[in-house]
């Protein structure tokens, strides 16, 4: 039941997206117009303007909110492209969403500099990010983000902007649950837990223990503003570990998927920029349930550890140790006492393996012979601090983790090293 390391397992994939979205067709109209002695005023030429972007998005929510996947395609001037894959992929996605009735959403279409004008006057022709952005009702604080590579063109001055194709999704982004089957979802008073529709005897039989599994998630963590819910999908083999971006690099019994709250208006432009909006939450997440962990004999407490780090995701996107993303999510499965209680003799005895593998990263953490005591050492860690600060200071020490960019910058900030913190656990354990 690990999360996965997004930033690190997936820097590969951001950066060639960054990457690509630098790059546009060779010999762009904007190449040859910025070169050259001749002064040419910025305003001049064939210029694709706020407006012309404007009324492309209108166009494509308009088609959104009529669920017409033919209004959709009909913003599209594909000519040579095949519309297939876009009429297949929003045709599932229309009637998921339907059907589903939490999700709602929106396109964003940018500028991306460097591109988008002809200062001759000719044609404009680019390649970009289309964004289309989506909430699921009641679990996501902010708009979270997917781009799709997209080709625009601009004829002439007067000319409207097209859109002459929609590309793949990013792989940071995608698939999505409702991209992969056809789905439901059950709404708690905590919790939204999406399935299949061939699952959804299975999702009713589990959907009141999940939902007491996310509450006992909030009632430990701290509200992220406005949140009062969980999403979970009850996965299956093919996308275990596969879904939103993520990618499958363990045997794990559930995972839970973060997504940063990146701006839609700069992802669309080209840039991975934070949102601009103030205050938490900074970022949600998605928790996959396999197969597996239903029948696990803890399965209610993996409902609770899951929840737990989409609770945390709103603190931020930075690089926590892993031994901070599930030793805080372990402490808010059991609690202090029952972690106690039930592992202590584990913990102590184990607790010199544990400051071993508590500087590394992801791999060492997960290996299987160091695993169960590393969870559960990581988790002492809170609870002593629970004990000894009550739980302002689990989530002081947890959220400056989260939110920083390494974890030599969090334990500068908190004024307290990873191994003081280890050694004053140690000590309160009498380990
Ligand atoms: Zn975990």
């Amino acid at each position: 039941m690990g999360t996965i390391d997004r930033r690190t397992l997936l820097a590969g994939t951001a950066a060639l997206a960054l990457t690509a979205c630098g790059g546009g067709k060779g010999g762009s109209p904007e190449a040859t117009a910025t070169k050259g002695p001749n002064i040419v005023k910025p305003e001049a030429g064939n210029v694709v303007t706020p407006a012309d972007t404007a009324a492309l998005r209108k166009k494509l929510n308009a088609a959104f909110k009529t669920r017409d996947v033919e209004q959709l395609v009909g913003v599209i001037d594909a000519e040579d492209y095949s519309l297939d894959d876009v009429r297949k992929r929003w045709t599932r996605r229309y009637e998921n969403f339907d059907r589903m009735g939490v999700v709602d959403g929106e396109w964003y279409v940018g500028v991306p500099s460097g591109r988008t004008r002809n200062g001759a006057g000719g044609k404009v022709e680019y390649s970009g990010n289309l964004v289309f952005s989506h909430r699921i009702k009641d679990c996501d604080g902010q708009d979270v983000v997917e781009s799709y590579r997209a080709d625009f063109r601009k004829k002439t001055e007067d000319a409207p902007l097209e859109l002459l194709r929609i590309g793949d999704a990013d792989s940071y982004f995608d698939p999505s649950f409702w991209d992969v089957a056809d789905v439901d979802v059950i709404e708690g008073k905590h919790s939204i837990v999406g399935f299949r529709l061939q699952d959804a005897a299975k999702a009713k039989r589990y959907a009141a223990t999940i939902d007491a599994g996310a509450k006992r998630a909030f009632d430990t963590m701290p509200d992220p503003g406005g949140v009062t819910k969980v999403f979970y999908a009850l996965t299956w083999k093919a996308v275990d570990g596969k879904l939103w971006g993520g990618v499958g690099t363990s045997e794990a019994d559930a995972h839970a998927y973060r997504h940063p709250f990146l701006d839609p208006q700069e992802l669309a432009a080209g840039q991975k920029k934070p949102s601009t909006a103030k205050g938490v939450p900074l970022g949600t997440g998605r928790v996959g349930l396999h197969e597996g962990s239903f029948t696990r004999s803890d399965f209610p407490r993996v409902t609770t550890h899951e929840a737990v780090h989409v609770l945390a995701d709103q603190w931020g996107d930075g690089s926590p140790p892993i031994w901070v993303i599930e030793g805080l999510a372990t402490w808010g499965e059991y609690g202090k006492d029952a972690l106690l209680a039930e592992h202590g003799g584990l913990i102590r005895s184990g607790w010199s393996r544990f400051e071993k593998v508590a500087p590394k990263e992801y791999e060492a953490f997960h290996d299987p012979s160091v695993e169960t005591i590393a969870y559960k050492s990581g988790g002492a860690v809170f609870a002593y601090l629970e004990d000894t600060g009550g739980r302002d200071a689990v989530y002081e020490v947890a959220s400056t983790f989260y939110g920083n960019q390494s974890r030599q910058e969090a334990a500068r900030k908190l004024g307290r090293s990873e191994k003081d913190l280890l050694a004053a656990t140690k000590k309160w354990l009498r380990a």
